[in-house]
């Protein structure tokens, strides 16, 4: 057995200091860069802070390994715990940028309130997000679709099965390289009229583990009629459109871009915000409201239904080719100067810093 003995103390602002043990040897060499599997291979280190005694104690930074858990952590028993997801890019020249991560945080944040987990305090998050991809950034490959997937998660650790907030927590953050997401050509989806994503005073907001876990049944029996995604109507009425299982939903009908308003059951995605933003600039109309299924099926059939697409960190923007609903399918097809593809170069252009970045979105590292 190799002992690591290397231990650097690093100082943080406000005196706090983060211990870092840095691993021997890199796995980089062993990465495949060009057959990725998303989300499978993970990069050589990882941010671990431990809450205990009301307060997070001193984060460190140490070999992804991993981690020792009581069979009793609360996590386990009753889903008590929340994820985000961020990417890292890098330019032409070498550096590495995040995009919007204070956006992450706070929505973190968010989803911790509504799972009764406690604050992680921002300025610590961003420090050592930062000094975790600073360490990290052989591990983001150059070239646009390439990029380092963060994922950071808070979990109940807790050795207890009683069924109230736990008394301790971890916060980790880990990080895995990505191409891209979705191989499929044309993306089909079903239009949900019987399961429910998530429910008004629910948690549909927060990116809370068990929201994903319900999707995964229903998703797949989706899947086996030919679908890749469901898209999501609100739970009391199946009428109205909310959104996909990690993404929201664009509709542009006539030259109006249609998309729901975010509620507390539709996650309030930073991709999403940055593509009505990226409209605007175009000049195009942006109509946050909700829209009825009737609506978006009478858009279809008399053809003002120009384009379906979904945004999410991991797709970036995804086109819909068709959906399907109550067993009939409507086809859309992209054309070749798809507004959709229009708003992810915009967009990608700033994540990869080809352009200005009018916003102040992009944070180097
Ligand atoms: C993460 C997520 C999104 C997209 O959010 P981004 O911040 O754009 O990545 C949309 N819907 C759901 C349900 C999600 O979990």
């Amino acid at each position: 057995m190799i002992f690591n003995v290397q231990l650097f103390v690093i100082l943080l602002s406000n005196h706090q200091t983060m211990k870092l043990r840095p691993i021997e040897k890199s796995k980089l060499g062993t990465v495949d860069f060009e057959n990725l599997d998303f989300g499978s291979t993970f990069s050589d280190h990882m941010f671990v802070c431990d809450y205990a005694n009301d307060s997070w104690g001193e984060p460190e930074i140490v070999p992804y390994a991993p981690l020792q858990l009581d069979p009793s952590a609360s996590a386990l028993h009753y889903g008590q715990a929340i994820f985000e997801g961020m990417k890292a890019y890098k330019d032409d020249k070498g550096d590495v940028f995040l995009f919007r991560p204070d956006q992450n945080i706070k929505r973190l944040n968010k989803s911790a309130e509504r799972l009764a987990i406690p604050q992680f305090p921002e300025k610590l998050f961003l420090e050592g997000l930062h000094k975790l991809i600073d360490l990290e950034r052989d591990w983001v490959q150059p070239g646009t679709g390439n990029s380092l997937y963060v994922r950071p998660f808070v979990f109940a650790s807790e050795p207890c099965v009683q069924a109230s907030p736990a008394k301790q927590y971890q916060l980790l953050i880990i990080c895995t390289p990505v191409s891209s997401y979705y191989n499929h050509s044309e993306v089909r989806v079903k239009i949900a009229d019987q399961f429910s994503r998530a429910a008004q005073g629910g948690t549909g907001y927060a990116k809370a583990a068990g929201n994903y876990a319900g999707q995964f049944y229903p998703t797949k029996l989706a899947m086996d009629e030919g679908y890749q995604q469901i898209i999501w109507t609100d739970a009391a009425t199946h009428q109205y459109i909310e959104e996909a299982g990690t993404m929201n939903l664009f509709f542009y009908i006539g030259d109006k871009l249609i998309t729901a308003p975010t509620s507390d059951s539709i996650l309030d995605g930073v991709t999403r915000k940055s593509v009505i933003q990226l409209a605007k600039d175009r000049g195009i109309e942006v109509e946050t409201r909700q829209l009825t299924v009737a609506e978006l099926i009478e858009a279809a059939e008399n053809k003002t239904l120009r384009e379906i697409f979904g945004s999410g960190t991991a797709v970036v923007v995804l086109p819909i080719h068709g959906f399907g609903y109550k067993g009939k399918d409507y086809d859309i097809g992209t054309p070749t100067d798809a507004l959709a593809l229009t708003l992810k170069t915009d967009l990608t252009s700033i994540q990869y810093n080809l352009t200005d970045d009018p916003h102040g979105w992009r944070v180097k590292v």
